[in-house]
């Protein structure tokens, strides 16, 4: 049979084209993955920042039941009747997965998928910050692990976090454990809530690349709107956006950005393959990027996918399975749900 033609359109829709040598490539891999989807009753929830032929979602031909950021992954997740997540992200998505649905069996192609952010700051971190800082609430992104997000009080995605601090009365929140965030969080919420933001030293090794390169890309572009990540340095964000239209915000935000904008080309200051996924949604319009890779989410491929779900029922499958020890996984679900129930 051969490669689905809806797959064809829309990978080259994301790529730029497809040669035969990929078509003959992803088919066996494609087909093996749908079969075993269908017999072990297993979704695929797959990142923006994944590659291509991982992004192409089952309408299209593709694999992946869901393609969106961490936490809308994981909420539609939750929602499925599946007995099993393969979790195409990394290890602190596949765990907030797991937070929600432990019900299911959530599946982490290849565990050494971390994140610079998440890894800046551990639970023990979070109880010295609240002893410093007594009776001031702690929010947590929630790019953190579970035994961090077991110490905070609620969690926050980008696009909810003022709406989160307005509910408490306090006058100072700590925000962990983006700083660039908190800074470029920092004037909205003083503007908004009249709250001050205590930061944690913790940055995305990708987002935080984003300095000249794309200063330089803004002025030998002069039409082009700007699409910058929160996690993007806050210099970079006031220099750029001061002369040019565009957003800083949360993946979500950019989506909506380009849909409403009038522009045909874009800077992106996020990760690499968010560009593939607007070229695939939005095919007349034209993003420009530095092009930086998140490593920790390329570890993620088909090949790993195929071998997660062939693993399913054997002794190997213990090595993709994600457990969270209950105490925590319940302590951690507290801010999880908080967050959910305020948004
Ligand atoms: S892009 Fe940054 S925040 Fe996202 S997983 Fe990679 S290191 Fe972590």
């Amino acid at each position: 049979m051969p490669l689905n033609s809806l797959f064809i359109e829309k990978y080259s829709a994301m790529t730029g084209g497809i040669s035969e040598a990929t078509i003959s490539r992803l088919k066996p891999l494609l087909e093996e993955i749908r079969e075993l989807k269908k017999k072990h009753h297993a979704v695929i929830l797959s990142h923006y920042y994944m590659t291509p032929e991982l992004q192409v979602d089952t309408k299209n031909g593709g694999v992946a039941d869901f393609v969106g950021d961490s936490l809308g992954l994981s909420v539609a997740g939750k929602d499925t009747k599946a007995d099993y997540i393969i979790f195409c992200g990394v290890k602190f998505m596949a765990e907030t997965a797991f937070i929600l649905s432990p019900e299911k069996k959530v599946l982490l192609p290849d565990h050494q998928a971390g994140c610079s952010l998440a890894e800046s700051i551990t639970g023990k971190d979070v109880i010295a910050l609240k002893e410093k800082h007594p009776g001031v609430p702690v929010i947590a992104y929630i790019n953190t692990y579970a035994e961090t997000k077991a110490e905070c009080d609620v969690c926050c995605t980008s696009r909810n976090a003022v709406k989160i601090a307005k509910s408490f009365e306090s006058k100072e929140l700590i925000f962990i454990p983006d700083k660039f965030m908190g800074q470029n969080l920092a004037s909205k919420f003083k503007t908004e809530t009249d709250k001050t933001l205590i930061l944690w030293n913790g940055s995305c090794e990708v987002h935080e690349q984003f300095r000249e390169n794309i200063e330089s890309m803004t002025m030998a572009n002069p039409e082009a709107e700007l699409l910058l990540h929160w996690e993007v340095p806050q210099e970079t964000v006031a220099s750029t956006l001061k002369t040019r239209k565009g957003i800083v915000g949360s993946t979500s935000d950019i989506l909506s950005y380009v849909e409403q904008s009038k522009a045909s080309q874009f800077i992106l200051g996020s990760e690499c393959d968010l560009g593939a996924t607007l070229k695939g949604m939005f095919p007349t319009k034209q993003f420009i990027t530095p092009c930086i890779m998140c490593q920790h989410m390329k570890r993620i491929t088909l090949q790993n996918t195929l071998d997660a779900l062939r693993s399913i029922g054997t002794p190997n499958e213990a090595q993709y399975n994600v457990s969270i020890d209950e105490t925590i996984r319940k302590k951690a679900y507290a801010p999880i749900k908080l967050m959910l129930d305020l948004s």
